[in-house]
C-alpha cells in the first residue's frame, strides 16, 4: 500500500484551492439563504493564501499542515476560518515531523483535526455543520483502510462526505449564523458541509 507523502499533501492542498476557486460562487450561493453569502469567497481566499510557496514549501507534514492552518485562521475571517484552521493545525500536530503516513497514521491525523473542530465549535452531529460531512467521511475512511488502499479509502471518504453534506438539507441548524433562522434553516444544504465534501474529494483526487 502506498503511503500518504509530503508530495501527496501538497497536491491535496493545491487541488483543494483549485476546487474552492471553481466552486466559490456555488458555495456563496448556498450561504445566501442561511448565512451571509461569503463562504465561497472566504474559503477560496484562505486556500489561495495557504498554497503560497512560503506556506507549502515545508520539510515535513507537521509543518505543512500547521502553515496551512495558520493561513486559514488569518485569511478566512468568519466562523469557518478558525474551524478549518484548527482542523489542519491539529492534524499537523498529530502527523509530526514526518514525510509519510500510512493509512492508520493518516486516519489518526484526520481524527485529531475533527476533534479540534469539535472542541472549538462545540457542534454535535445533525447541528447542520461541516461536522456532518467530516464525521461520516472519517468513519468511511476507517472502515475502508483495513481492506483497501489509500486511494480507495479516500474515495470512500469523499463519497460519504458528499452524502453527509446532502443530508444536511432537511436539518434544523443549531450552530453558526444559520441557527439564527430557526425553522427557516430547513431545506437548504449547509455550505460548510459542502466545502468539507470538496476537502475529501480533493484528497481522493490527490491519491488517485
Ligand atoms: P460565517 O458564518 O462566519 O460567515 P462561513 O460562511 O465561512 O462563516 O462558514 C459557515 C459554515 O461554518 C457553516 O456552513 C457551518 O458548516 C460552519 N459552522 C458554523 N458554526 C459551526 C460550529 N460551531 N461548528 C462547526 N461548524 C460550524
Ligand atoms: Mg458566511
Ligand atoms: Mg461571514
Amino acid at each position: 500500500m502506498s503511503d500518504f507523502t509530503l508530495e501527496t499533501a501538497k497536491a491535496w492542498m493545491s487541488e483543494y484551492a483549485r476546487v474552492l476557486d471553481e466552486k466559490k460562487e456555488y458555495l456563496t450561493e448556498l450561504d445566501s439563504p442561511i448565512g451571509d453569502a461569503d463562504h465561497g469567497t472566504n474559503m477560496a481566499r484562505g486556500m489561495k493564501a495557504a498554497i503560497e510557496p512560503a506556506n507549502l514549501d515545508q520539510p515535513d507534514l507537521g509543518s505543512l499542515f500547521k502553515k496551512v492552518g495558520l493561513a486559514l485562521v488569518s485569511k478566512v475571517g468568519g466562523t469557518s476560518g478558525p474551524l478549518y484552521g484548527t482542523f489542519f493545525m491539529r492534524a499537523g500536530k498529530e502527523a509530526g515531523e514526518t514525510t509519510a503516513l500510512d493509512g492508520a497514521a493518516l486516519s489518526k491525523a484526520l481524527h485529531a483535526g475533527l476533534q479540534g473542530v469539535l472542541d472549538r465549535g462545540k457542534a454535535e452531529l445533525e447541528d447542520k455543520t461541516m461536522v456532518d460531512a467530516m464525521t461520516p467521511a472519517l468513519a468511511a475512511f476507517d472502515k475502508a483502510i483495513g481492506a483497501a488502499d489509500l486511494a480507495a479509502a479516500s474515495a470512500a471518504a469523499a463519497e460519504a462526505a458528499k452524502t453527509g453534506a446532502e443530508a444536511t438539507t432537511p436539518m434544523l441548524a443549531k450552530k453558526g449564523r444559520a441557527s439564527y433562522l430557526g425553522e427557516r434553516s430547513i431545506g437548504h444544504q449547509d455550505p460548510g458541509a459542502t466545502s468539507t465534501e470538496y476537502l475529501f474529494e480533493s484528497l481522493a483526487a490527490s491519491l488517485a
